[in-house]
């Protein structure tokens, strides 16, 4: 409807020009239509986002916040692109994992953490980096997702722990435009220089990407 479509333009028109200097700087000017300018308002470098406690970037997880010394503060997608996600595995429970997040001299966090009853807890927003994978490019441009279990112990990749974790994946790939693909869903054992082994050998990647593929369809369509 014109109306409709002329009322988003008007609020789009006055926040634009809150940010009208560095909009005009990226270039993102007229050529852009309002509902992606409106997404694009997000992207201009130095706008820092606002941040809500206890807010979380995947529809039902549980917000739990880690040590700020296992993350770094940033404004992604704004400053670095997000085009990865890497699944590890806890080499422990789901409550010690949780626990070592929030230990400031544990030096290492991750995104997600999914329990195997597919609870997902969320300890870092999506916006910063995390320190997951042991390769500060990969931190930089990656969602860490961690399963609670052993990567010798395949009874801990529960049904329900894959559906959950495929959804989450699902909907990071959706809000950033990443394909559904072992190219950018990986493990940590394929991150260059590492010496980690996770999710291992009895993670199921074909199940899990057909997962994802058919949460990703899910969202689509929805
Ligand atoms: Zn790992």
């Amino acid at each position: 409807m014109e109306q409709t479509k002329s009322g988003r333009g008007r609020r789009i028109g006055r926040r634009a020009l809150i940010i009208g200097g560095a909009a005009a700087a990226v270039g993102t000017g007229a050529a852009v239509a309002g509902d992606d300018l409106s997404r694009l308002w997000w992207q201009v470098p130095g706008v820092d986002r606002p941040r809500v406690a206890g807010a979380v970037d995947a529809t039902g997880a549980r917000w739990v916040a880690a040590s700020s010394a296992n993350w770094r503060r940033a404004d992604r997608p704004a400053d670095y692109t997000i085009d990865m996600v890497i699944v590890h595995v806890t080499q422990g429970s789901f409550d010690s994992a949780v626990k070592v997040f929030q230990d400031p001299e544990h030096g290492a966090a991750s995104h997600y953490v999914v329990r195997a009853d597919g609870h997902v807890t969320q300890m870092i927003r999506e916006l910063d980096v995390a320190y997951h994978a042991g390769n500060r490019a990969y931190n930089e441009r990656s969602i860490g997702i961690e399963h609670a279990g052993f990567v010798d112990r395949p009874q801990d990749f529960t049904d329900a722990m894959y559906a959950a974790s495929a959804r989450l994946t699902a909907g990071i790939c959706a809000r950033y435009g990443i394909p559904v693909d072992r190219e950018h869903i990986i493990g940590h054992v394929e991150v260059p220089g590492t010496d980690h082994t996770d999710p291992g050998e009895h993670w199921d990647w074909d199940r899990y990407m057909r997962l994802v593929r058919q949460a990703a369809a899910r969202t689509a369509r929805a």
